[in-house]
């Protein structure tokens, strides 16, 4: 069965066409602008990237144009929409209300929609992407797949934060943890690669992208993650600023004169390396600029590694021990030198990096060494597959 799989923002919106037989992506891009101009970037497996203008005012129009790349006479890789079986969505926040991925009904939205206030800037976007759908492939079944799922099995000692009992009862104020597609991805796929019963092994996943969070997966089952209610809790991330005292806003808001949603949005938007070198949320630069001798830079890189290596010490503590270690997402599948600095600092678990192994790109390696107690591993994710395995199983 080919599978449709969206991740749709407010002005963007990403796919992929995955042949569940082979695993294959035929096809994938992204809507960019939508609202604005307009562009769609089309990549056929085997064929060239084309990038092309396309007026798209709205989510409807622009997967009316992906679908017109999709069975274009020439460029195409299917004949018409017939082929596509499912179409897998990217959900952000299920709540407590999802705790699996889900077949797309009226009920379903609505709830979705119920928890919307708890992710206002994604859920929306989400579901304009499901509607939009929904309305130019009426006969198609589709998916929905939380980011927040897969968390939902943290106990209530993780996921309760220390706060009147009752805000959770009255508004589900609460830890949720996001990437949890990646983090399930990951953590199965490290149990294969080291060839280990995947409920009998306790794993610490590392997904350092611009977004960043840490997840301790116990017997197969989320235990705790660094994100939180939303995401913007744990790990200094890109532009996040990750954990920090509640009280500093209040005292930001005063020194800067700014209100509440001014000074989250300085913790969402302007914070983590970004703020703290001033020079660029994304890692290629500021290791760049660390080497070229910029201190700020190479204060928000040992910021950013010094989280990482107190979270790991925190789910290793949590889960009283840890098998294995994985790497992933942008930062942790390329940067070995970041990977390797914060291994350096996990010596008292017995962790020792196969300097070689470490080196590699793009694959999933073992970069620890034989006798290393704890394994570590890089496992390259793969969010648009693991929504395309769960989609067919539900529509099967
Ligand atoms: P997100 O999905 O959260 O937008 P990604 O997982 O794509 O993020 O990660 C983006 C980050 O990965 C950027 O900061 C970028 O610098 C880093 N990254 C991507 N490729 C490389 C690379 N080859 N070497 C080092 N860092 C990389």
């Amino acid at each position: 069965m080919n599978v449709l799989v969206i991740n749709c923002g407010s002005s963007s919106l990403k796919y992929q066409v995955i042949n569940s037989e082979t695993e294959g992506v035929l096809a994938k891009g992204q809507c960019e602008r939508i609202g604005i101009d307009g562009r769609l970037v089309y990549e056929p497996a085997g064929g060239e990237k084309e990038i092309t203008q396309a007026a798209m005012p709205t989510h409807k129009q622009a997967i009316q144009i992906v679908i017109d790349a999709l069975t274009n006479e020439k460029t195409g890789i299917i004949k018409s929409l017939d082929e596509i079986g499912a179409v897998g969505h990217r959900i952000v926040h299920g709540g407590e209300k999802f705790a699996a991925s889900a077949i797309i009904t009226d009920e379903m939205i609505e709830t979705v929609e119920a928890c919307s206030d708890l992710a206002p800037l994604h859920n929306p976007a989400n579901l304009i992407g499901v509607r939009a759908c929904q309305e130019l492939m009426p006969h198609t079944p589709m998916v929905g797949v939380f980011d927040t799922a897969f968390h939902q099995t943290m106990p209530k000692e993780a996921y309760l934060y220390g706060v009147p009992y009752e805000y959770y009862e009255k508004y589900a104020v609460r830890k949720y943890g996001f990437h949890g597609t990646s983090h399930s991805y990951v953590s199965k796929r490290a149990a294969a690669v080291l060839d280990k019963p995947y409920e009998s092994l306790k794993t610490i996943v590392c997904h350092l992208g611009n977004g960043a969070s840490v997840c301790a997966v116990k017997n197969g089952q989320s235990v705790d993650t660094s994100m939180g209610l939303s995401p913007l809790e744990g790990l200094v991330m890109g532009t996040r600023s990750g954990d920090i005292d509640p009280s500093a806003v209040e005292f930001i808001a005063k020194k800067e004169h700014l209100d509440l949603s001014g000074v989250l949005n300085v913790l969402n938007k302007k914070s983590g390396v970004m703020g703290l070198s001033g020079v660029s949320s994304d890692f290629r630069d500021i290791e760049a600029a660390e080497q070229a001798g910029n201190e700020r830079a190479a204060t928000a890189q040992q910021v950013f590694n010094y989280r990482v290596i107190k979270y790991i010490g925190a789910y290793a503590a949590a889960m009283n021990g840890v098998d294995c270690i994985c790497f992933t997402a942008g930062v942790g599948e390329n940067n070995g030198v970041l990977r390797k600095q914060i291994c350096e600092n996990l010596a008292y678990l017995g962790i020792q990096i196969d300097d070689e192994a470490n080196s590699k790109r793009g694959e999933e390696t073992v970069i620890s060494t034989p006798d290393s107690k704890v394994k570590v591993l890089v496992i390259p994710t793969n969010e648009e597959l693991a929504i395309a395995r769960e989609t067919v199983a539900l529509v099967k």
